[in-house]
């Protein structure tokens, strides 16, 4: 359900009681470090580093909709984002040679995420940011962040800035370790900000902290136990056989669409027929770290070289040949399915084939509305708004003819229009930012209801079935404090991704027999693009 980007929870509101968080993290470092100094002294600092919170978030958004480009490295750094200290960087983590002539070359996924990041660096003075911090309140157009002040590239570095910086670095990455922290005072301290924002009242129970970090540290080993003890191997086979008819159906679709033009339409089949699938766990298991040392009574210490080990297996990764079918730090437990474009692979973990996705018990309508609408979702993010630009092999270049392309961006565009027209709570909805998303649950939706339907007779009763299945996969409460927070979700609300992707939908409106032009039949304004 997600592409490779970040998003989500980095984007969100913050709220007062974030705020107050800081303030209280604060509190516990300087009590911790003997340092004593009085909550009001800490007040300043705080606020400095919400500011700067805020203005990282607000890079995080131009992340989201930005992208990708593959630039070298070096290149892009002295152009775009000169005032950071790359070098130091690249020392800090290890790989000294990057971007220097011979050594490893990287992609830089989002431009104007580092040249945003860059100008922190040079101006990270929150005075500039005053009148935003004290409204509380996002800018107008909450996916563009907008200075109040023009940022200027020359500006001396003073002390102040260094301070407020400094604070931001410590706290981030304070909070960073909260669920591993010895003793309880920093997990508290975040309590409010959730039973704000989520209504939890207490502290999560120790067995899932447990759980949740043991999953963190040894996921792949934890995979192997799940698929070992609960994982019935028939489930993969009828997920490997769904994925295979949704691909067909996928290439008939291709072969067939009006507005693709000759030259591009052989190639966008061979990327479809190259599409990598990994069912339920990885083909190959990957190799463990070599964890050593751990001890009992030391968790936090446990923790550190857990991570240290992951580290260093990563940077190794830098100069090896990309192995398309490692799955991502992502194992068999996550109930969650992705699509990643770099590889043009598709992950289906072990357990997202279980209820209420998929059970063998289920009537072959309810699993195809649920799991085969999902597994079409992920196919289609190789040909969304972004997954189109690469090729077969997850190389990022234009492939598609000009025109093509201008039909597509035409289809892509009324499904922007569409969701762009909703709101939730009164707050629009962006349909620019959720347009990958979209296309992906729209293509899903039908390419695996035809090929359910294909070659088969199917009662109405079954196609409704069908289609409340998709339904019921996204129905959910949230708090609205929660639910504001996912406007800066790459996937629309859940409200939304029902309606919107279903009132587009022929095979829908036949079902259940919705008059063209009425809420759930958008009759001649649906939108098609797959
Ligand atoms: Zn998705």
């Amino acid at each position: 359900m997600d592409r490779e980007k970040a998003r989500g929870s980095h984007g969100k509101r913050l709220t007062r009681d974030e705020l107050q968080s800081i303030v209280s993290f604060c509190v516990c470092f300087q009590h911790q470090s003997q340092n004593r100094q009085l909550h009001t002294q800490c007040k300043p600092t705080a606020r400095h580093t919400l500011d700067l919170r805020k203005r990282f978030c607000s890079c995080v958004r131009a992340a989201v909709l930005g992208v990708f480009v593959l630039i070298p490295f070096g290149f892009f750094v002295l152009l775009q984002a000169p005032s950071i200290d790359w070098e130091s960087f690249f020392h800090g983590v290890e790989i000294p040679d990057a971007g220097v002539e011979g050594g490893p070359q990287l992609i830089m996924q989002d431009e104007d995420y580092f040249k945003q990041l860059a100008s922190i660096f040079t101006d990270p003075n929150p005075r500039l940011t005053s009148s935003l911090a004290d409204t509380g309140k996002p800018p107008a157009d909450p996916l563009v962040y907008k200075p109040t002040t023009e940022l200027t590239l020359d500006k001396e570095f003073d002390a102040e800035d260094a301070k407020a910086l400094r604070s931001y670095l410590r706290y981030t990455t304070a909070a960073s370790y909260v669920s591993v922290l010895p003793g309880d005072d920093f997990g508290a301290v975040m309590l409010p900000m959730f039973t704000d924002l989520y209504g939890l009242k207490e502290r999560p129970a120790r067995w899932k902290k447990c759980y949740g970090s043991t999953k963190g540290a040894m996921g792949g080993h934890l995979s192997q136990l799940y698929i070992k003890h609960f994982f019935p191997e028939a489930n993969k086979e009828t997920a490997t056989e769904m994925l295979n008819n949704i691909r067909d159906q996928f290439r008939s679709n291709l072969e067939t669409v009006p507005w693709m033009d000759e030259s591009t339409r052989p190639k966008a089949i061979h990327k479809l027929d190259e599409m990598v699938f990994e069912v339920a766990y990885p083909s190959e298991w990957p190799e463990w770290c070599e964890i050593t040392g751990l001890k009992e009574d030391t968790f936090f210490e446990n923790y550190r070289k857990v991570e240290k080990c992951r580290f260093s297996k990563e940077k190794k990764r830098v100069r090896e040949p990309v192995k398309r079918r490692a799955w991502t730090a992502a194992g068999s437990t996550d109930v969650n399915a992705y699509y990643s474009q770099k590889v043009n692979g598709l992950f289906i973990p072990a357990a997202v084939l279980q209820e209420p996705f998929f059970d063998a018990k289920y009537p072959s309508a309810r699993n195809a509305g649920g799991l085969g609408a999902v597994l079409g979702h992920e196919m289609t993010h190789g040909f969304d708004d972004e997954g189109r630009q690469y090729d077969a092999k997850g190389m990022r270049h234009e492939w598609w003819d000009s025109k093509t392309v201008k039909n597509f961006d035409d289809r892509a565009q009324c499904i922007n229009d569409q969701f762009s027209s909703y709101t939730l709570d009164g707050k629009p909805v962006s349909g620019k930012l959720t347009l990958g998303e979209d296309i992906a649950d729209s293509g899903g939706l039908k390419m695996s209801f035809l090929a359910w339907k294909k070659g088969k007779e199917r009662t109405p009763e079954e196609e409704r079935l069908f289609f409340l299945s998709f339904a019921q996969t996204w129905c959910g409460i949230e708090r609205t404090k929660a639910a504001d927070t996912g406007l800066f979700d790459a996937h629309a609300p859940r409200k939304w991704r029902v309606i919107g992707t279903l009132s587009d939908s022929e095979g829908f409106s036949k079902a259940y027999q919705c008059k063209p032009g009425s809420t759930m039949n958008r009759g001649p304004k649906s939108c098609t693009l797959w």
